[in-house]
């Protein structure tokens, strides 16, 4: 890759990160630690990625935060790692040691002077749905991303723009933080490699038809499942039924929703298992009569995660059933009720629950038209595949590469700044 092109202007030692989730953030601390001058770009309001909407992680069960925070701590030390949030790489061109990167910063409407005092959120009337609940409630359409957000900064959405009621904010905001007329920018960076930690983007659970998602609030998905159980989520951290409120007591899990299935996502995510093993103790430890049920094809809990199986395993109140349900009908009393058969003991069931919960994969995030620009490989599932050979400057790592858990994002991330280190140096 990279060999024979044009370059783009001077050789650069740069190297630009594109995804700030856990793998693009490791890769930027990972090359800046070692010397090099890094640009990390997030297309959201704050870093972190998917990670910083789990509740907590396998197998520990300990919170994604603290790992978090210690990058932070990291960035916040490092002068040569430059973080840049609202921005998407539009088009890269050249070669291995001078890349032009064209980057789309779009409006946040609030400037680095802000001190996340709030008075913006008090001051807006305009209700949004709230992207870190994956839409499970509404917040104030000036809000903080999250509470650990990195950067602590507001944003604004253009709903309350639209809603006339910038100048209003712009009042309320006694630091000189509200930009009511921003309207993003367009701008090229020179680079000498860059790493594609793009991530991922759930597997959209309206494609599986007989599951009827959409159909009950009391259909959820696993990562809607992680903000239910969160106690930044939109229930305060209680696994209550999203219908009415009640406690869910009688949970179904239902493993491989879309996965290895030809019609979905034909490829296993390899987490899922162990993100519905973590489910079930997040339901068992609010509830002592708590009954959950994970009906499954077969359990994948790979490496060291096996004990985290056997220990879940172990629980009188967790049931494995081996079955892929075939269908949900929603009940006489509004709850999802499963139909299908028991494969082992060939038994038919149907099956009523207070929540169901879809274990469905991860598909990459440039399946969602996303492309960039130049000519990276990707496999015939949309990932990226990590850059070989000596020629190349593009690299790829985290789930952008294919699913894996948090260890393995880092490790990949790990391997792709020593990549890009080397290219830079060697070009
Ligand atoms: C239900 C569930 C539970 C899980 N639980 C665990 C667990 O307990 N333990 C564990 O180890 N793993 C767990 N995982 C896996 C974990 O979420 C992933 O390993 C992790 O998110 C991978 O991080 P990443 O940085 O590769 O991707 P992401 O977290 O997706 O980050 C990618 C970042 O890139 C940004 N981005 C995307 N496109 C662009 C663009 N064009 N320009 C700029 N920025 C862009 C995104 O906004 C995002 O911030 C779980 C997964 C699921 C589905």
């Amino acid at each position: 890759m990279g060999s024979g092109r044009k370059s783009a202007g001077p050789a650069s030692q740069t190297i630009l990160v594109v995804g700030g989730g856990i793998a693009g953030v490791t890769a930027a601390l990972e090359a800046a630690e070692a010397g090099q001058d890094v640009i990390l770009i997030e297309r959201d309001a704050s870093l972190g990625g998917r990670v910083t909407k789990l509740n907590r992680y396998f197998p520990k069960l300990c919170h994604p935060t603290c790992g978090l925070e210690i990058n932070y701590q990291r960035i916040r030390k490092n002068p040569r790692l430059r973080v840049m949030t609202m921005c998407e790489v539009t088009g890269v061109s050249g070669a291995r040691g001078a890349y032009a990167a064209s980057i789309r910063r779009h409006p946040r409407f609030v400037n680095e002077r802000c001190t996340a005092c709030g008075e913006c959120a008090k001051a807006t009337e305009t209700m949004v749905v709230n992207p870190f609940n994956y839409g499970l409630d509404r917040v104030k359409a000036a809000y903080l991303p999250h509470e650990h957000a990195f950067p602590m900064r507001y944003v604004v959405a253009p709903e309350a723009i639209a809603a006339g009621e910038g100048e209003k904010l712009k009042a309320a905001c006694v630091y000189g933080a509200l930009d009511p007329g921003d309207k993003g920018e367009d701008f090229d960076l020179h680079v000498g490699a860059v790493i594609w930690a793009t991530g991922w983007k759930p597997y959209d659970p309206n494609n599986l038809d007989g599951y009827s998602y959409g159909h009950s609030r009391d259909i959820v998905t696993n990562v809607e499942m992680e903000r239910l159980a969160a106690h930044d989520g939109p229930t305060r951290g209680k696994i209550l039924r999203p219908s009415n409120g009640e406690p869910a007591k009688k949970v179904a899990l239902i493993q491989c929703a879309g996965s290895r299935d030809l019609n979905h996502l034909p490829y296993c995510s390899r987490i899922c298992c162990l993100g519905s093993l973590k489910h079930a103790a997040y339901v068992r430890e609010q509830y002592a009569d708590a009954e959950v049920h994970i009906y499954y094809i077969d359990i994948r809990a790979h490496d060291k995660l096996e004990a985290f199986y056997n220990r879940i395993r172990s629980d009188p109140q967790v049931t494995f059933i081996k079955s892929k349900p075939a269908h949900i009908r929603i009940g006489d009393d509004g709850r999802p009720v499963l139909h299908g058969e028991r494969t082992i003991e060939r038994e038919i069931y149907s099956e009523p629950y207070d929540l169901v919960v879809l274990a469905t994969g991860m598909q990459p995030s440039a399946v969602s038209g996303y492309r960039p620009a130049i000519d990276i490989v990707s496999d015939e599932y949309g990932f990226l595949v990590p850059c070989e050979g000596d020629e190349g400057g593009i690299f790829s790592a985290g789930v952008a590469t294919g699913p894996l858990d948090v260890s393995m994002s880092v490790q990949s991330a790990t391997a792709a700044a020593l990549k890009a280190v080397q290219a830079v140096r060697n070009s």
